[in-house]
């Protein structure tokens, strides 16, 4: 897999766990259940981490992509993008090289990865 999009999905990953660490609901519930609060700061740090592994153009997309949607990559099943549901080019979605270059999605810009096949 194209080491860019993995940082991506990691991202993605870190960026949910922060939310839902920074959710005072969440972090309530979760106290009731006995869990301990996520240390947000570690999260950050590994967010960080990760941020500084992209390339300066593809942060910038990040950025831009992550303010609009709240995320950045998107998982492609049956040749459709799964954060619009809009369907994925057939030339792109039987390329050889998905996952090893990185495709965005025409419609809404998030980062593909195939999950299928
Ligand atoms: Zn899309």
């Amino acid at each position: 897999m194209n080491p860019q999009l993995q940082v991506l999905i990691a991202l993605q990953d870190i960026l949910l766990m922060i939310r839902e660490a920074k959710d005072p609901t969440q972090t309530k519930a979760l106290g009731k259940m006995g869990f301990k609060m996520t240390n947000v700061e570690s999260l950050e740090n590994t967010r960080e981490n990760l941020e500084n592994q992209l390339s300066p153009a593809i942060l910038r997309e990040y950025s831009r992509v992550t303010k609009r949607h709240g995320r950045i990559v998107a998982p492609v099943i049956r040749g459709t993008c799964h954060a619009c549901f809009v369907r994925i080019p057939s030339a792109i979605d039987a390329a050889d090289d998905r996952n090893k270059t990185l495709y965005r999605c025409e419609n809404c810009g998030m980062y593909l990865y195939w999950v299928d096949k």
